[in-house]
C-alpha cells in the first residue's frame, strides 16, 4: 500500500476520491475525520491521507491527483516579492507594503 496524496483541503480530497471512484481505483483514507482534533495535534498529523491499496495503480492515480491539483490551484496569493526586503506582496500593491520599494 502506498500513500498517494495528503491535503488539508476537504474539497480537493473529495475531488480526488470521486475521480478514483470513477476509475475504480481502490484506495482508503486515513485521518479523514481528524479535523476535530485540530489544536491538539500538529496540523501535519491531522491531515487526511489518501492511500492506494494496490500500487499498480499509482501512475494512473498520480495523474488524477496532478491534474486536479493543477485545476484547483488557487490564484497566486503573492504574485511578487519585494527585491529590497523580500516581503511577499499582493497583486494590488505597486509598491512594497512593508518598505515602500517599487514593484520590480
Ligand atoms: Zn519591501
Amino acid at each position: 500500500m502506498i500513500k498517494l496524496f495528503t491535503s488539508s483541503d476537504p474539497f480537493l480530497l473529495q475531488s480526488v476520491k470521486s475521480e478514483l471512484d470513477a476509475l475504480s481505483i481502490p484506495y482508503l483514507v486515513k485521518n479523514e475525520f481528524a479535523g476535530g482534533a485540530m489544536g491538539e495535534l500538529p496540523w501535519q498529523e491531522s491531515q487526511p491521507e489518501l492511500w492506494l491499496i494496490d500500487e499498480s495503480w499509482s501512475t494512473r492515480a498520480n495523474k488524477v491527483v496532478n491534474s486536479l491539483m493543477d485545476s484547483h490551484e488557487p490564484a497566486e496569493k503573492f504574485p511578487w516579492v519585494c527585491g529590497h526586503c523580500n516581503e511577499p506582496n499582493g497583486e494590488a500593491f505597486d509598491t512594497c507594503w512593508k518598505c515602500g520599494e517599487s514593484r520590480p
